[in-house]
């Protein structure tokens, strides 16, 4: 593995690797993503010291905020490569 690599850089690869598919390093704004639940788009209601639950103020489920946070970032991702014609329909590399 070359160690001019940063980390995030040597976990696509050893992902590709180990997967046998194609994966991409895409960088993604953060911002918003831990203010909307990710299904309904509701705003979460956040109280102080309680870092790792929320209230959906939409839907009324109470949302683990971190895996809300990286279902939005997914989101994002996703919606990203939709829009320069990506095609990562976990297209399997060939080498
Ligand atoms: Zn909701």
């Amino acid at each position: 593995m070359p160690d001019d690599l940063d980390i995030f850089e040597k976990a696509v690869l050893i992902a590709s690797k180990i997967s046998g598919r194609q994966i991409k390093l895409i960088q993604i704004n953060p911002s918003s993503t831990s203010i909307y639940h990710y299904k309904c788009k509701g705003r979460l209601s956040r109280e102080q010291y309680h870092y790792d639950n929320a209230l959906c103020t939409k839907c009324g489920n109470i949302i683990n905020t971190h895996f809300n946070a990286a279902q939005n970032i997914r989101d994002k991702g996703e919606k990203f490569l939709k829009s320069i014609n990506y095609p990562f329909s976990h297209a399997r590399v060939t080498v």
